[in-house]
């Protein structure tokens, strides 16, 4: 970025990053699930109406993270990560851990995660890779039935939110990969950015988005693609 050696760099990443190691995004496959709306299983009112149901859904996208791997895109943004000269942040909407996998450290899952549960007796967070069902017993405190996927589920507050309003105080880029922007507060965050300075903020994505009027450059295609390219063209600008 002309006259900027250190930009601050704001990531925001939704299901599209991942779409081609094959986790199904919402508006994919999991638009429907077992004949439900995903909004209508992803609630804290579906937890409580038919906790068995929730349950099956997240063991199902649980399990199917032992049959994926990171690809081309999580990759290139762990070499930005790595390489970039001025602060970092990759705030994801995604559940999956194929960021992790690939390497990412300066990561936050504003949305939880699916090899978290929390305990509603103890608090406890904890790091989980089986199955869960109503009946299971929390290795915390020994109560039965008290244990939830730690995901945030639409009508639930994010994680981090303070964190993120930080970065993007400061932010100089901001780049959006293959999110709806139709989530809330996320889609709100290429207009906050706008307001806050940001004199570049660009989107990656199949098709033009709710919010696409937000961004200076819009770039249509496969993350798998766009985004490696994007990745060479950053830091060719600043090293
Ligand atoms: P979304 O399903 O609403 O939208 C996905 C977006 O990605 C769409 O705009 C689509 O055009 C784009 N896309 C699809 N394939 C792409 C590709 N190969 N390259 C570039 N873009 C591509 O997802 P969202 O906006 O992230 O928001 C909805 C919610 O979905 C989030 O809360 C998130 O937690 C949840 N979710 C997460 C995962 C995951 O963890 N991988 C998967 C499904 C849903």
């Amino acid at each position: 970025m002309a006259g900027l050696t250190h930009p601050n760099l704001v990531v925001l990443t939704g299901a599209g990053l991942s779409a081609e190691s094959g986790v199904p995004t919402f508006r994919g496959t999991y638009g429907l699930w077992e004949g439900h709306h995903v909004e209508e299983v992803a609630s804290p009112q579906a937890f409580k109406a038919v906790p068995e149901m929730v349950h099956r859904f997240y063991n199902m996208r649980r399990a199917s993270l032992k049959t994926v791997e990171p690809n081309a895109a999580h990759h290139a943004l762990v070499r930005l990560e790595k390489a970039w000269p001025g602060s970092f942040l990759h705030v994801t909407q995604n559940v999956d851990d194929l960021n992790e996998r690939a390497g990412a450290e300066k990561l936050l899952h504003m949305h939880g995660q699916l090899k978290k549960i929390r305990c509603l007796n103890c608090r406890n967070v904890m790091h989980w890779e089986e199955d869960l069902d109503i009946s299971t017993v929390c290795p915390e405190c020994a109560t039965a039935g008290k244990l939830r996927p730690d995901i945030v589920w639409f009508g639930e507050v994010p994680y981090h939110i303070e964190e993120i309003s930080q970065a993007l105080e400061t932010v100089d880029i901001f780049v959006c990969i293959g999110t709806s922007g139709v989530v809330y507060p996320a889609a709100g965050f290429a207009r906050q950015a706008a307001s806050k300075g940001a004199k570049r903020l660009i989107e990656i994505n199949l098709e033009a988005t709710e919010i696409s009027s937000h961004f200076t450059d819009q770039r249509q295609g496969t993350a798998g693609e766009e985004v490696p390219r994007l990745v060479e063209e950053l830091l060719k600008e600043v090293l």
